[in-house]
């Protein structure tokens, strides 16, 4: 007599370990949504807008002149709808544009894009946003729209950020949009030694948590710049002036309820998700591939912290 087909019950997403830390993942282009999802991660940590407007093939100015304003909005509700929904209700932190003045000069429209000797000191992230705020307008309404469409997983970071001064003038923006700041979740990316060394004046502000970019942080720290092989090997995530800016804003973040994560690239890396566990961290986000090997890095220091603490 034939035996019947056992079933196969294993789960299709291997199980994750529990941990207290939270574990998400970094999600480059709406594409990867369904991949970064399987992951079992506990959200997006960053998913960067700017790729969804650099597809569109030229500046943003020159798009909303040659297509209109709603198809500028529609893309942008397209590509993070794609995400928002793959991980609903996981939350989904997006971050509005930030990419140098150099990049959109390559593309029809760059004409009218200044050109810097330092774009990474000059018009990028919130001080064009706020420089621009016609055009800044049209990412929040794209937020207001996909809150109006149910996807309140969907939570808003701002890049570059220096001070309370500028989260203000953010928040005016959302309240000009329709968007109530304190029905929904944003909050700031810490990216530059004043952002961190401010951390107390921009949670006064609001701000639901603060995330370190890392890839920033370290190059606005060290002075070097994360694109120049010339000084590659000291570009260093873990070089202790950075520690100390990251160490000490989680601390005071702890204390005013302030959430903290890391979406930087170190955020993938052991000796970095060790020092953030052990400051108390609330989630680390990763790189799709690295997500498994963090999150059981997190399991191994939490369960470490807490065999530490009985001792
Ligand atoms: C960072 O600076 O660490 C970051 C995540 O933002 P980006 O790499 O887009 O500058
Ligand atoms: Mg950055």
């Amino acid at each position: 007599e034939e035996r019947e087909p056992v079933e196969d019950v294993r789960p299709k997403t291997p199980v994750k370990p529990m941990t207290a830390t939270e574990v998400k993942v970094n999600v480059s282009i709406p594409e990867a949504a369904e991949r970064a999802a399987a992951t079992g991660a506990d959200g997006v940590g960053l998913l960067r807008i700017e790729h969804m407007v650099l597809s569109l093939g030229m500046t943003p100015e020159k798009y909303i002149k040659e297509h209109g304003e709603r198809a500028y909005v529609d893309e942008i509700v397209e590509g993070v709808r794609t995400v928002a929904e793959e991980f609903y209700p996981r939350p989904v932190r997006v971050r509005t544009l930030d990419a140098p003045t150099d990049e959109f000069r390559q593309l029809p429209g760059g004409e009218d894009e200044p050109n810097e000797h330092n774009p990474m000191l000059g018009y990028r992230g919130i001080r064009r946003s706020l420089d621009k705020p016609d055009v800044f307008k049209h990412e929040l309404r794209a937020f207001r729209r996909l809150y109006e469409m149910g996807y309140d997983n969907v939570e808003m970071m701002f890049p570059l950020i220096n001070d309370a001064e500028e989260v203000y003038q953010v928040k005016n923006l959302m309240r000009e949009t329709g968007i109530n700041p304190d029905k929904h979740d944003w909050g700031v990316m810490v990216e530059t030694p004043a952002s961190a060394l401010g951390i107390r004046s921009l949670a006064e502000a609001g701000i639901d948590f603060a995330s370190f970019g890392t890839n920033d942080l370290t190059q606005y720290t060290l002075a070097v710049d994360r694109n120049n092989e010339n000084v590659a090997d000291r570009f260093d995530e873990l070089h202790p002036a950075v520690l100390e800016l990251i160490g000490s804003t989680i601390e005071t973040c702890r204390e005013l309820g302030v959430k903290t994560s890391i979406c930087g690239q170190a955020g993938s890396k052991s000796k970095m998700v060790q020092f953030l566990v052990d400051e108390g961290v609330t989630s680390i986000s990763a790189n799709i591939d690295a997500v498994r090997d963090v999150q059981h890095e997190v399991k191994r220091v939490e369960q470490k912290l807490i065999l530490d603490s009985v001792r």
